[in-house]
């Protein structure tokens, strides 16, 4: 794991559940787990792809991997590419780094 991709984790780690903040707004994060989000324009297993969910909304009855990404998405009104777009733009980390790999 390289300093970026530690660095990474740890501060998607910090925010809380990306799904309970859309849902409940600003609040006190709790613990999470790093979901890799796999769309189509963004790397398959890439560490900037993690986007941070509740054991609930991760695996539990509310879950991403219980209900499967279409289901899940569709019963909270949301996409992956707004929850990455959520978590990346609070990640400090990012902003530089992306530049140097896209451009
Ligand atoms: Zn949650
Ligand atoms: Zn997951």
């Amino acid at each position: 794991m390289t300093k970026a991709e530690r660095a990474h984790k740890a501060a998607v780690a910090s925010l809380g559940c990306a799904l309970c903040f859309r849902i409940h707004g600003p609040h006190e994060p709790g613990p999470v787990e790093l979901h890799h989000m796999r769309t189509g324009g963004w790397g398959k297993g890439d560490y900037r792809t993690l986007v941070p969910l509740c054991v609930n909304h991760h695996r539990g009855a509310e879950g991403i991997h219980h209900l499967g990404t279409k289901l899940w998405c569709r019963e909270f009104g949301v996409t992956q590419e707004e929850l990455l777009e959520w978590t990346l733009g609070r990640v400090n980390t990012y902003g530089a780094d992306q530049h140097t790999r896209e451009n």
